[in-house]
């Protein structure tokens, strides 16, 4: 018996075969596959997965279908012909149900279908209906025997299209029969076992045959869910054996410093300079860095707390813990400001302990900071604290023993590596800081790579900043409010938005408002303070320094204050256009407030006419100040491709899983990828030898 699906190819190894030499593909659609969807081979048309079944095991009438609706009808075609039109012809027919006809219309390549279409036999009809002057129509319905209909699942595949398909006539409904046929010759050998036995059976996972079969053709719901559940895992699986191996292969080449002392440096800074007893999440992340420091392993770590969770003290007794070895370290922040207020609230908390600080931007020039790389390279310089500056060449240490990040969300992967650079051989342990929370499916695999510590405990005393949504209407109100806090000593944040391709508008907007607040706010009994990204460095600095020394009462800003600038004493953020920012960054914003001991006001203004995407944003940031909570909702609303750093992993190119709605799969495949890391980091057992031989698969497709 030859079921052979391909007009002249060898039935072995199917999978791997191109797809236009399936009968009924040919070149021209195959082209079509190959440049809309990526597919080229058999395998790779399997991999497109249904995004959605239609159920027919319903049947609607005639009679009550409605103009627009899609239905699905059973009955007999009792004529068909062709109808001459001004240009060309047209195929028409006549489709008849126990209830009434409809009339059956066909504009283009129809000749076939006048061929095989046959009058009197009975047929499954789907399409969508047209009513006009009361005559039922449905153009080019999707027509099957109802025999043939009869052997086929109830759940028809719907699979992702493009409108080039659509147009080259490779709709549904063709899609589907070239599936169909793959399968008429697949077997069971043709989808031998890639996952450890032991894993498949643990996890009572399906036949790799039946999960691709039930995929695209389920005959229940059940069938749908093994099959989902066995094909989403795989994917999973192998990814975070990726990541995971990765990483473990690293840490085996690249040596650590081992910092085996905890010294003077840290000691005194402990007993005389700290003023607050640590958090317990505080403690907890100490000890886990410090176990990372005296391991012979290099740390790549990322430690992630809400804004206000008291990272930088972290940061500055890791960094301490460096120079306690006879070790430098230093500090990286995405902006100067940042860069700036680290600079000085770390220098005062080690005032007397003889370390030596010293800031690098590009604003720092010429003779200074010759001056400065020098000392740097000779040892002088303890402690750099500064911005991406750092992170150029000439920029030589003697000897870093830690680099810290602080907000990595805005560096990129390959800055991250650049560090690793900056010693010869080894290179030195890094700490990256984020206080944008990561969902737990990203820290799996963007940042899967790293250890995660997590400080979820705020310093006691704070409260919940209160988030209200207010309208242009309540402008007054606001103000009232605004000059009651005022009175009471308190400090506002008013803050505008930023978006590049409208800056120009933006600066406007700001100027605009900050006219306003002048006259409602008027010189000399109030004080206002502006900062925007088109201000030179050291305008800037004058400006956040009035505000952060408590001489002017409002600072109005674009977003260049999101990212961990420190003013204690404002309390009030009321942020302008609040729709135009998202959720992340809202949550950013709302940070700078609710570090003093005072009730906190965050106050989102929008405009009318929000859309619904927006308004699930607003009312998320009035429920609640859960970071985690916020980043969820903010990957759902945003999809993942948005979210920084999905490009660089792969994780967009998912084929099934979803990494949002996945999290306790990809759980379960990590700590199934782990286990056998553990044991064999280089899947060299016999035992392991068909995962490396996938690994190697997907590697070399992932290439191509
Ligand atoms: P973030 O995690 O946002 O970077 P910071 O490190 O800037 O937070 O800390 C925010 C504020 O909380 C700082 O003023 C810091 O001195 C203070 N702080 C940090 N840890 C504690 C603690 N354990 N107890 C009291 N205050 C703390
Ligand atoms: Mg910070």
């Amino acid at each position: 018996m030859n079921f052979s699906i391909f007009t002249f190819m060898p039935r072995s190894n199917i999978l791997a075969q191109r797809i236009e030499f399936i009968k009924g593909v040919g070149e021209a659609k195959a082209k079509v596959f190959a440049a809309e969807l990526g597919v080229r081979t058999v395998e790779d048309m399997l991999q497109v997965f249904p995004f959605r079944y239609d159920d027919r095991s319903r049947f609607g009438l005639i009679k009550d279908a409605r103009n627009g609706d899609a239905v699905q009808l059973k009955g007999i075609l009792i004529s068909l012909g062709r109808v001459r039109m001004k240009r060309g012809s047209r195929l028409k027919g006549a489709f008849k149900d126990p209830s009434g006809i409809v009339e059956l219309t066909w504009f283009q390549g129809a000749k076939w279908l006048e061929e095989t279409l046959q009058i009197g036999t009975e047929y499954v009809l789907y399409g969508k209906v047209k009513v006009y002057q009361g005559q039922k129509t449905i153009a080019h319905p999707e027509m099957e025997t109802l025999a043939k209909s009869q052997q086929q699942s109830a759940f028809l595949p719907v699979y992702p299209s493009t409108t080039v398909l659509d147009k080259k006539n490779v709709g549904q409904r063709s899609r589907r029969n070239i599936v169909m046929r793959i399968f008429e010759s697949l077997t069971k050998e043709d989808f031998p076992e890639v996952l450890p036995t032991s894993i498949a059976e643990k996890l009572r996972l399906c036949h790799r045959y039946y999960a691709y079969k039930w995929i695209h053709f389920p005959e229940n719901e059940e069938q749908r869910q093994q099959a989902s559940n066995r094909l989403k895992f795989e994917e999973l699986f192998f990814l975070q054996l990726r990541i995971l191996q990765t990483k473990k292969q690293r840490e085996q080449k690249f040596k650590g410093f081992v910092f085996e002392k905890v010294g003077d440096y840290f000691n005194r800074f402990y007993k005389e300079k700290l003023s607050f007893a640590l958090t317990g999440a505080q403690k907890r992340v100490m000890k886990e860095i410090r176990y990372d420091l005296g391991s012979e392993v290099q740390m790549n770590r990322l430690l992630q707390g809400d804004v206000g969770s008291g990272k930088t003290i972290v940061a500055l007794m890791s960094m301490l813990i460096a120079l306690d070895n006879g070790y430098q370290a230093c500090l990286l922040a995405p902006t100067e400001i940042l860069a700036q207020q680290h600079f000085l609230s770390i220098s005062e908390s080690l005032k007397g302990i003889g370390v030596q600080c010293a800031f690098l931007s590009g604003s720092v020039k010429g003779k200074t900071r010759g001056q400065l790389l020098m000392m740097l390279k000779e040892g002088h310089i303890d402690i750099l604290i500064g911005t991406h500056a750092i992170l150029e060449d000439p920029v030589q240490f003697k000897k870093l023993g830690l680099a810290v990040t602080d907000e990595q969300h805005r560096f990129g992967v390959a800055q991250r590596a650049k560090l690793w650079t900056k010693n010869e051989h080894i290179p030195p342990h890094i700490l990256v800081m984020t206080a944008t929370p990561i969902p737990r499916t990203l820290a799996m695999t963007t940042y899967g790579d790293l250890d995660v510590s997590i400080i979820d405990e705020l310093p006691p005393g704070r409260k919940p900043v209160a988030t209200v949504h207010r309208r242009e209407a309540d402008r007054m109100r606001i103000i009232k409010f605004m000059k009651r806090e005022i009175a009471k000593g308190r400090q506002i944040y008013v803050v505008y938005p930023l978006i590049e391709e409208s800056e120009k508008l933006d600066l406007e907007n700001l100027d605009q408002g900050y006219q306003e607040l002048l006259n409602y706010f008027p010189l000399p009994e109030y004080q206002i303070a502006v900062v925007h990204g088109r201000m030179k460095p050291r305008d800037k600095d004058m400006e956040m320094n009035r505000f952060a020394s408590g001489r002017a009462h409002i600072m109005v800003a674009t977003t260049v204050i999101e990212v961990g600038v420190n003013v204690p004493n404002a309390s009030i953020m009321i942020i302008e256009d609040a729709s135009r920012f998202g959720l992340s960054q809202l949550h950013q914003l709302r940070g700078r407030v609710g570090r003093g001991a005072d009730q906190s006001y965050c106050v989102l203004m929008t405009k009318a006419g929000l859309s619904q995407n927006a308004r699930e944003r607003i009312q998320t940031m009035c429920r609640t100040n859960d970071g985690f909570e916020i980043a969820e909702v903010d990957m759902k609303l945003r999809g993942p491709g948005d979210i920084e750093g999905t490009q660089q992993s792969g994780i967009v190119e998912l084929k099934i899983a979803n990494i949002v709605n996945d999290v306790q799969i990809m759980q379960t495949a990590r700590h199934f990828a782990i286990e056998i890391l553990n044991k064999d980091v280089d899947l060299k057992l016999p035992e392991h030898e068909i995962l490396a031989r996938e690994m190697n698969k997907l590697k070399s497709k992932n290439q191509s």
